[in-house]
């Protein structure tokens, strides 16, 4: 089941930021791999009684004019919208009931959305709790007590938060045709191969069952098999600064991304890659998703027989984190090569989805560490004891050894090495937990 998004919605110094830090929590450590994607946080994993969800602060409003801030934050409140399951309205007790604060809140009750209302800054629930009551007029229901920056009522305030996740469908779960999200920066043609894959095929546009959210997708039938393509192009809004924009379209990629099996991360040929490309392939990464590197516009740019190595040179410099991701070149334009795709995303899939036998993995353990001795420090060497498979989607593996802080990040990649170059594993990043073994 794909991960339900919440989205933080709030005027400016009401502890937007705040809150997200403290339900991100230790959410840096895990992904300081990923260059580029944690520098401005705009997301982050929370886990809360078992329940996985993305957290956005969907923030970014400038407090320097007050006429500005509510058109800014009608902005934010449907970027929440368009893109999240629940909704964190976050209110200040300390400033009160504000005009602003009303007309958000017409406009959150009237798009349908689950909506939690939350009121900041109550850091004595006995002495502020008359002040909360007043919140109840904004009309969308029981305003929640917390104080972000002593972390009280958060519990209850997710279980509100919680109770608004759509119900586990089974329908869902078996519902096994691949989902494909199609992301990337403005104009490097998104739409155009969503177009030109619709081109030939039947199409049916449907609102996916089990999600709460608006976005349409698109089914293709290729050869017989259905695919579903999520699309993030069509999102450009005008009169936007370049911040705004871009904080825009990464929350709506966080979004398509998480509800996807297979990213296709499209660059475009004449520009090259791009750090702004690296972060969004960063949220692929992050969220083990399949990844094939689209490079589009290939018609327009001049070639030799050496252009297509030099591209690969460039884009694996940039995203060196993700060495496992396969590349096409294709054009939306004149069609080349786009109906590969399909065959390329299949075996994506298949990879994402493959499991190993344990023993196969312990034979290919013991033959690798035969052949490079594992680190030791201080007179202690590491053991390794035992590999098994976990989980697919990604491949996920634990790895049992005699102590944990004898396994360099280095070995690690050695024994993913091993690992690919029995089983290629192409398109798909692998998961490694250390577990120690008493
Ligand atoms: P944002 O603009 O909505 O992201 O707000 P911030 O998170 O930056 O917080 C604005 C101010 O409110 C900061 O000075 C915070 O320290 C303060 N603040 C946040 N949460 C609380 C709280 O629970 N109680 C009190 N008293 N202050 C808070
Ligand atoms: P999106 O914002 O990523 O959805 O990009 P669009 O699909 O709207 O394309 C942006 C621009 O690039 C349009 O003017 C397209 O005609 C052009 N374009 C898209 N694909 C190709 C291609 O393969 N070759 C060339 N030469 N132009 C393309």
């Amino acid at each position: 089941m794909s991960k339900p998004v919440v989205a933080i919605v709030g005027r400016p110094n009401v502890g937007k930021s705040t809150l997200f830090n403290v339900l991100a929590g230790e959410m840096i450590s895990i992904v300081k791999d990923t260059p580029g994607v944690t520098r401005d946080r705009i997301y982050a994993d929370v886990d809360w009684l078992d329940r996985d969800f993305t957290l956005i602060d969907t923030g970014g409003i400038e407090p320097d004019s007050s006429d500005i801030i509510l058109s800014q934050m009608r902005e934010q409140a449907q970027i929440a919208i368009d893109t999240a399951d629940v909704i964190i309205f976050i209110t200040d007790v300390k400033q009160g009931l504000v005009d602003s604060d009303s007309k958000v809140a017409d406009m959150l009750r009237r798009s349908g959305k689950p909506v939690v209302l939350v009121v900041n800054k109550v850091d004595n629930f006995d002495k502020y709790m008359a002040d909360v009551y007043e919140f109840y007029n904004l009309g969308i229901g029981d305003p929640v007590p917390i104080s972000a920056a002593s972390r009280l009522g958060l519990g209850d305030m997710l279980d509100a938060v919680i109770a608004h996740f759509p119900e586990w469908d089974p329908s869902e779960e078996d519902d096994d045709r691949p989902r494909i999200a199609i992301v990337g920066k403005p104009n490097v043609g998104k739409s155009s191969i969503v177009n030109r894959l619709l081109g030939e095929n039947r199409v049916i546009v449907s609102n996916i069952a089990g999600t709460t959210r608006d976005a349409i997708d698109t089914e293709i039938v290729h050869n017989g098999k259905e695919y579903i393509f999520i699309d993030t192009a069509g999102l450009r809004r005008k009169n936007k600064i370049k911040e705004e924009l871009e904080r825009y379209s990464i929350i709506r990629t966080v979004s398509a991304v998480e509800r996807a099996d297979v990213v296709l991360m499209v660059i475009d040929a004449t520009e090259g890659v791009t750090e702004q490309d690296a972060k969004i392939a960063g949220i692929a990464h992050e969220r083990g998703k399949g990844v094939i590197i689209v490079v589009n516009k290939w018609d327009a740019i001049e070639k030799n027989d050496k252009t297509m190595k030099e591209y690969e040179g460039k884009i694996r410099q940039v995203l060196s984190y993700m060495p496992y991701a396969e590349i096409m070149y294709v054009s939306a334009l004149t069609g080349q090569r786009l109906p590969k795709l399909y065959d390329m995303i299949d075996m994506v899939i298949e990879n994402q989805t493959l499991r190993i036998a344990t023993g196969v993995l312990n034979e290919i353990m013991t033959e690798a560490v035969a052949m490079q001795q594992p680190p030791s420090d201080k007179g202690k060497r590491l053991k390794l004891y035992y590999i098994t498979q976990v989980a697919v989607k990604p491949p996920t593996f634990v790895i049992f050894v005699n102590d944990k802080e004898l396994m360099h990040f280095s070995y690690t990649r050695y024994l993913e090495n091993k690992i690919r170059e029995a089983f290629g594993f192409r398109g798909t990043s692998l998961k490694f937990f250390i577990r120690e073994r008493k």
